[in-house]
Order: C-alpha cells, then structure tokens, then sequence
C-alpha cells in the first residue's frame, strides 16, 4: 500500500482533488441568476411551503370567485357602531365584482348575490365547479376585547395559494394604508375544501371604530374594491 501511494505524485492527487470543486465553479458561474431559481429562494425565505413552481396560467378571460362572508341567518361579526358584518362584505364584494365585469379580462362570478345563507361547502364547491383562477372570501375583522387593533390580513391553506395571498395582500394594504398584519395559515373549511388558488381576507377590523367607519364608507369601500382588482391583476399578472 505505501509502494501505491508514492506512485502518486502530490501535484497530481492536488488537481484531482480540486477538479469536483472547479467543475461545480464552472457550473454555477454559468447560470448564477436562472430566474427560476431567484424565485424559488425568494419565495422560499418567505415560506418553506411555497417551494414550489409559480403557477403557470391560463389566458384571459380569468375566473374570479368571490364569496362575501356569512349572509343570511349568519350575520357573522357586530361592528364598533352595531352593523353587521355580513352586510360589509355584502358591500365590498359587489364593487369588486362591478370592476371586474368591466374588465375583458376577467369573468367574475358571486357565491351569494342577495342576504342568503349558503355553506361554506358549497362555496368551495362553486369555485371547484367553476375551475376559478383565483376564490376569494372577503370578511372584515373583529376583536372586541381590544378596540384599538387594525389592519389587514389573508389567510391561505394550501401551497398553491401562496403567491395569491401574498400579491392579495400587498395590495389591499397599498391601496387602504391599513397596518399589514401579514399572510397566514388557517384551515378554514372553505380555503381547506377549495381546489383552486383560494385566500380568505380579513379587510380590516370593524371592531376598531376608526376602521370601521372607513369599512362602512362609500369612499374606502371603492377604494378597497380598487386594491383587490389591482391584486387580482397582479397575480394574474394582466397588464
Ligand atoms: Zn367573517
């Protein structure tokens, strides 16, 4: 065995040993920014199970869902002035649906047009069925406890609805400079039950009387309803 290492001279087991390691420089200096991969550590740093390919879409028209929370027997939360959650999203979510019948590029549809009730089954359920681009249960807020928290939030379940409550969000928070509560993880039945990209959004919070009052207006709904087209485009990315 020593007569087989003295076979060997030094400077050749040096360029041996050092050949993986000039092969691997070689190879990353040649495709150092794949944009691919720039998306995937970017998406990564913000949640490990985003890790995943971005979505590759369809073409336009795109199909929109949206569910206004609660409605009917279901009021869902009391407001700092008494009204009705229910009645808030009943509200926003008709704006955002007028935009987007003005919009070639997408065909919008509700999961309750009128104060009804329907399950949370079969709100999912009308965004499978439809094979929407994107479903969106728009909610506002509320914690009682404590009047004085605000801000904006959207919840997700499942991977592939990332990069939908992500741009969501950035935008509802652009357009009402509400305070970014940020994207999380909640399995809610209806974003559990959705097989399609699918957020639940948290407006703000109607138990903050100051936010509410923004809620209720006329003015910061069309501006919200602006906020959630523009995010809706972004993800879609529709120029
Ligand atoms: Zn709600």
């Amino acid at each position: 065995m020593r007569g087989m290492k003295r076979r060997l001279p030094r400077r050749k087991i040096i360029v041996l040993l050092s050949l993986p390691l000039m092969i691997g420089l070689l190879w990353s200096l040649k495709s150092p920014l794949a944009p691919d991969k720039l998306l995937y550590s970017a998406r990564q740093m913000f949640d490990d199970e985003s890790a995943k390919p971005a979505p590759i879409f369809g073409s336009a028209p795109f199909v929109i869902v949206l569910d206004a929370g609660h409605g009917g027997h279901d009021p869902g939360a009391d407001g700092a002035s008494g009204q009705y959650e229910k009645d808030f999203t009943q509200a926003i979510t008709q704006k955002v649906y007028q935009l987007l019948l003005k919009e070639s590029a997408f065909i919008p549809y509700m999961t309750r047009t009128e104060h009804t009730s329907i399950e949370l089954e079969d709100r999912a359920a009308f965004a499978n069925s439809q094979r929407a681009d994107a479903f969106l249960s728009i909610h506002g807020n509320t914690f009682p406890e404590e009047p004085t928290v605000s801000g904006t939030e959207i919840y997700y379940y499942k991977p592939d609805s990332v990069a939908f409550a992500q741009t969501l969000q950035r935008a509802v928070v652009k357009a009402s400079g509400f305070k970014d509560r940020g994207i999380k993880k909640e399995e809610w039945r209806v974003l559990r039950l959705s097989e399609v990209p699918a957020a639940l959004l948290e407006v703000g919070f109607l138990t903050n009387a100051r936010e509410e009052s923004y809620l209720l207006g006329e003015k910061g709904q069309n501006t919200i309803a602006q906020g959630i087209v523009a995010g809706l485009r972004n993800y879609l990315d529709i120029r």
